[in-house]
Parts: C-alpha cells; structure tokens; sequence
C-alpha cells in the first residue's frame, strides 16, 4: 500500500517550511502533484485548483490541504467525494459544522480524515502527560506569547473573519492542554481583544474548569516582542511541571527531564498512514471546540489598531 501517492494543495509557509522536507524524507508518501493558484514545488507537476489536479491525476490517492482555514471544506469536501485520503492542517475548518460533515463524508467514502494537530507529537508532550497521569493536579497556567509581526508577516486572512486571530497559535496549546490533562475541562470565562480594524482577536484570556473544579487559566497575545513564549505550567503533588518552547521542553520542580529536537511533521505523516492503513479518520474537534467556546462565551474588547 505504501508509498501513497500524495498532492498538496495550498504551497505557502508551511508547506516550504515542514510539509516539503518531512515528506522528501518519508517512506509512505510520495509527492505526485500540486494545486496552487502560484506556488509551485521545483520537479512536481503543478495545477491551479484541486480540480485540475484531480481531473489530471486519477492515481492521487491522498491529499494534503495546506490553505487558510477559511477556504478549507470545499476543497476537501472534492478530495473525499473523489474517494481521496485526506490531511487537514490545523484548525481543521472554519467551523465544527463544517468538519463534522467532512467526517461524515470520508466515512460514506470509505477514506481516511485525518485534522492533525501538529504541536501534540511535539516531543515533551508524551512524557508530560504521563506525569500529569502519576500525580494530582492543583492548577494549570498557559502562557502564550508570540510576535504576530515575525510569525505571520502580511498574512491577511489570520485577521480576517475564521482566520482566529490569536488563536491560530493559541489552538497549539489547546491541542496540547486537551491531550495531557485527564479529564475535559471547559471555558467559564473569556476576554477577546480585537484591534479596531480586525475581525479577529488579537489577545485572548481564557479561564476553564473541569468536573473536578479544576483552574485551568491560558494568555494568549500576538504582541509580544522580545522573548517569546509557550509555555504550560502545572502545579501538582508532585511540584511545578513546565511544559516550554510549545511542548520541546519538560521540567519539574526544575529539573530538566526531557528535551529531544522536534519532528512533529514526520510523527504527522506517519501517523496519517497509521489513520489511512487502518481503514479509519482520525478528527478530534476538542481544541476547535474551546475556540468556538470562547467566541461564545468571551466579553469582546476593542484595541488599538493593527497595522502589519
Ligand atoms: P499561507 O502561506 O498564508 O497560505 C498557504 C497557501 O494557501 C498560500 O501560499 C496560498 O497559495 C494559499 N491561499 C492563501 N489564501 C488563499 C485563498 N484565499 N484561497 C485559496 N488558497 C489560498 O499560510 P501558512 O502559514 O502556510 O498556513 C496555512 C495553514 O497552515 C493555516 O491553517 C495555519 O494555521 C497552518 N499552519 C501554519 C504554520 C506556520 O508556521 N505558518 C504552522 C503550522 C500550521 P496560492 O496563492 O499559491 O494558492
């Protein structure tokens, strides 16, 4: 079955920086095509819709959708009917409704779904949720602190309406908070802050519990300058376990316990060939769920001006 025969649609950022290398190194997926409306990948033939590609390739077996969440379902929603495997890249829609019915189709399609998230195969993620398992829980603290105008330079849709805003990184660390805690906590109390100009929030403060009543406070802000921050912060039993650096980094009561180079588009890859040989969708909403949470439930705040 393997390799797979892959096209990506949608060669930006991420696609150069993680997508092209990780696969390049794969041994289950081979890169056949593209669908660009301008990026193109040196040696792989290159269409400008997914239509195209697929008209033109009939042995595309799975596809990749590296484009704006805002402009993802109709995409996918042609991969699948066309009985292709399919790789959403994080957040997996615009809306729950909408992924709910990319499951479903992939399910009547008999194909794999696969909504990666790519910050929970970051290396220390695995070691700190089997220590968030041994002990007792008291809070958590997120803190995620980044420079919008280093991350994302002139990217217009992440300030436009389902473009999240803060939360298109923020959802790294809900990915992360979902995965390492025991049991589901949910939103009580939000603060978004939305530049004048934006229609997506630039800041966000986000309280949770959970059934056993515990806090669970995260920060997220695109205006920080100078250091940056991810980190998770757990106070248990056991003392201070510091996740840092979006999930590289864990220590305890400080400690360094675990620190290994990240590989979290190669872990992705396999894991969608895992998704795909088992003959089943891998699709769980919960980080999209606290976002959509938050715009619910969150007091809206009107800041200065953003200009790139
Ligand atoms: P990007 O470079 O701005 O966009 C990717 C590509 O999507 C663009 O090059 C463009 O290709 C296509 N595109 C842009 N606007 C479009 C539109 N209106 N309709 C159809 N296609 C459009 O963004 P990115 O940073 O790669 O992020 C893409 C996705 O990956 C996002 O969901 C993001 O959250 C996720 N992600 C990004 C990072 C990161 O570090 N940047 C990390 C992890 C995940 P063409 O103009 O050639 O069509």
């Amino acid at each position: 079955m393997f390799p797979i025969n892959l096209g990506i649609v949608g060669v930006g950022k991420i696609v150069r920086d993680q997508h092209l290398p990780s696969i390049a190194k794969s041994a289950e997926f081979n890169l056949v095509a593209t669908a660009s409306r301008q990026g193109t990948v040196e040696g792989v033939p290159a269409y400008k819709t997914i239509e195209e590609m697929l008209d033109a390739v009939p042995s595309l077996q799975a596809v990749s959708l590296c484009m704006p969440p805002q402009y993802r379902y109709d995409a996918a929603h042609k991969a699948l009917s066309a009985g292709k495997h399919v790789f959403l890249e994080k957040p997996p829609g615009a809306t729950l409704s909408e992924v709910a019915d990319l499951e479903a189709t992939a399910a009547a399609k008999s194909v794999s779904l696969f909504a990666s998230w790519h910050s929970r195969y970051a290396p220390a993620v695995e070691p700190a949720r089997a220590f968030l398992a041994s002990t007792s829980i008291k809070s958590v603290e997120v803190i995620w602190k980044e420079d919008v105008r280093h991350w994302h330079p002139n990217q217009a849709w992440i300030w436009q309406a389902g473009g999240l805003g803060v939360f298109d990184p923020g959802i790294n660390a809900l990915s992360i908070v979902t995965h390492i805690l025991p049991r589901a906590a949910f939103i009580t109390s939000a603060t978004l802050e939305f530049p004048e100009n934006c229609d997506a929030p630039i800041a966000a403060e986000l309280h949770f519990k959970d059934a056993n009543d515990l806090s669970v406070h995260a920060v997220f802000d695109w205006r920080q300058t100078g250091k940056q921050t991810w980190d998770i912060i757990a106070e248990t039993e056991a003392g201070t376990m510091i996740l840092s650096e979006g999930g590289a980094k864990l220590s305890i009561n400080g400690e360094l316990k675990f620190s290994e180079p990240e590989q979290e588009y190669a872990s992705l890859y396999s894991r969608f060939a895992q998704v795909i040989a088992a003959g089943r969708s891998d699709v769980d909403l919960a980080p999209l769920r606290h976002v959509a949470d938050a715009f619910l439930l969150g007091k809206r705040k009107v800041v200065a001006a953003f200009f790139d």
